[in-house]
Formats: structure tokens, C-alpha cells, sequence
């Protein structure tokens, strides 16, 4: 695709919808998903509205340009971004974080399957060395980047308008090295990333848990829908504006990741649903979950 990097995304959540292509037995069945112009997506008489969505034509590398770009430069500006992958199990969460088991060997690094995690990690390490490799940064004053190297008869090769300064004493030059420590420290940026391959979404009377087994099922519920009712609070902030208490601490999940949600945090939620007919009721769950995120 064309390389122009897209700006961050000035709402606080972006929702995306990613269908996945049916199985073999699936299509024989048919599908009950739909996407329809104008990142709409239908699901029996519903219809649901989205930033993007992602059908069964869409590849790894389409994702990658709607949603790992945006997070890099974001991380490269200065600000914590995350990625979660909801949806129930099957439904392409892996797939979509990750690829196939087969995409992440190293002979296969460069698959078109590989998923976003890999994907977030090569350009971020590329546009780092983009943006720091081979350049002379004067050190006396950092807003002098990318200084050319001359070459001269009489003084030989030198690095062309660096900064001077007269030092006489040991106490002049502890100076200027301190003074330059402290703006090398205000120049450095620190940012985060979560890429968040989320639990199962479904709920626990389709999966015929038992005992400790149903009781795990009941707390990532629980983490699931404090999750979802958190992004629905930062969702509602960011529109309106108004400060509003967030329940951060309501669980694990939330509490860790208090850091990078929030403020001026990007997060993007990528809603996994298989098109079949026999996950109809919780790809509709699923594709309601993405709305009230929105
Ligand atoms: P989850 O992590 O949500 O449980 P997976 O990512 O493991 O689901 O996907 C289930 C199956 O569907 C896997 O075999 C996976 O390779 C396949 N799959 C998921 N999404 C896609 C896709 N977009 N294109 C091709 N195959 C996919
Ligand atoms: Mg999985």
C-alpha cells in the first residue's frame, strides 16, 4: 500500500469490526454477517455502525495500515497506545494479534500472514532507526540535528556549524556536561504499548464449564464487562469533555492498565466475529459490546 502515515486518532477509542473468512463447514452453512458500505455491519435485522471494519476479504497487512500505524506513531509521540482483541473464542482474536502458529517461525517472519504484534514491532524499530540512524546531533544544542560532515584542506574532516565553547577551568566543563545530561533527559520520550489478546468473550451457560472451570468463566466475565464499561466511561469523556470519576480499580485488568488508558492514551478495540450462523448470538453480543465502546 501507499506509505503515507496516518495522524493519531483524536477520539479517545477507535472500534473496529474484523469478520473472519468461514471454515469449510461454515460456508456450507452460510453466513449471518455482513459488511455493508460505509463501515456498517449487518447481523440478521440489525445494524451496526463502526471507525472501520475488516470482512473476509481484508488481510493482515489492511489491519496493520487501520490500526498498528496509528499506535506507532502515536507511541513515537509521546503516548501510551493500546490494542484489545475481544470476541469470542474462535472468532480470529490470535489470528489477528498474532497470525498463524506457521506465520511466526523464523523462517516465515516475513509471511503476509503475520499479525499485528510482529508487524507493530518492525516499524517501530524502523521508524527508530529512521529517525536516530546516521544522524550528528550536536550535543551542545540538540535542536541542531542532522549536521553535515565537511571536508577541508586545511582543517580535514570536521562536522560542519557544531557548537563551541571556550572552557577553561574542569568546573567549566562539569558544567556543560551537566547541563547537557539534563536536556538529553528532557529530550527522551517514554511511552507504552499493550498489544492485549483478550480472553474469550463468551458466556459460560454456551460453554458447559463446571465447577472451577465455570467459576473462571465467571471472573473474566467479570474483567471482560469492567473492561468494556471502563473504555464506555473514557469513550463518553472524551466526547463530552466533563471529568468523571473511572473505576479503575475495579479489577486486575483495568488497574494494570490504568497507565495507558486515559488522558491522552489512544486505544483501539478490535471486535473479532465469525460470520456463522451458529455464532449468531455472540457475534451479536459481540458487535453490541463494540458499540457501546464507540
Ligand atoms: P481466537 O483467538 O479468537 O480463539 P483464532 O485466532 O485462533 O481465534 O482463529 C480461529 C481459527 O480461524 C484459526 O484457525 C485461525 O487461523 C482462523 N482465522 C481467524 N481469522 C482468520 C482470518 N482473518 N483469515 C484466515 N483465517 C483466520
Ligand atoms: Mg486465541
Amino acid at each position: 500500500g501507499a506509505a503515507t502515515i496516518p495522524t493519531a486518532s483524536d477520539s479517545g477509542v477507535q472500534v473496529i469490526v474484523r469478520i473472519r473468512p468461514p471454515s469449510k463447514d461454515e460456508e456450507e452453512e452460510g453466513s449471518v454477517v455482513q459488511k455493508l458500505t460505509g463501515n456498517s455491519v449487518s447481523i440478521s435485522d440489525h445494524t451496526f455502525t463502526f471507525d472501520s471494519v475488516a470482512d473476509t476479504v481484508s488481510t493482515q497487512e489492511d489491519v496493520f495500515h487501520l490500526v498498528g500505524l496509528p499506535l506507532v506513531e502515536n507511541c513515537l509521540a509521546g503516548f501510551n497506545s493500546s490494542i484489545f482483541a475481544y470476541g469470542q473464542t474462535g472468532s480470529g482474536k490470535t489470528y489477528t494479534m498474532w497470525g498463524p502458529p506457521t506465520a511466526l517461525s523464523d523462517e516465515n517472519s516475513l509471511s503476509n500472514e503475520r499479525g499485528l504484534t510482529p508487524r507493530v514491532f518492525e516499524r517501530l524499530f524502523s521508524r527508530i532507526n529512521e529517525i536516530y540512524n546516521e544522524q550528528i546531533t550536536d550535543l551542545l544544542d540538540p535542536t541542531q540535528r542532522n549536521l553535515q560532515i565537511r571536508e577541508d584542506v586545511g582543517t580535514g574532516v570536521y562536522v560542519e556549524s557544531l557548537t563551541e565553547e571556550f572552557v577553561y577551568t574542569l568546573k567549566d566543563v562539569n558544567q556543560l556536561l551537566m547541563k547537557n545530561v539534563e536536556d538529553g533527559l528532557n529530550a527522551a520520550r517514554m511511552s507504552r504499548i499493550n498489544l492485549v489478546d483478550l480472553a474469550g468473550s463468551e458466556r459460560q451457560k454456551h460453554t458447559k464449564a463446571a465447577g472451577d472451570r465455570l467459576k473462571e468463566a465467571g471472573n473474566i466475565n467479570k474483567s471482560l464487562s469492567q473492561l468494556g464499561n471502563l473504555i464506555n466511561i473514557l469513550g463518553e469523556v472524551s466526547q463530552s469533555g466533563k471529568q468523571r470519576h473511572i473505576p479503575y480499580r475495579d479489577s486486575k485488568l483495568t488497574f494494570l492498565l490504568q497507565e495507558s488508558l486515559g488522558g491522552n492514551a489512544k486505544l483501539a478495540m478490535i471486535c473479532a466475529v465469525s460470520p456463522s450462523v451458529r455464532c449468531k448470538s455472540e457475534s451479536l453480543s459481540t458487535l453490541r459490546f463494540a458499540q457501546r465502546a464507540k
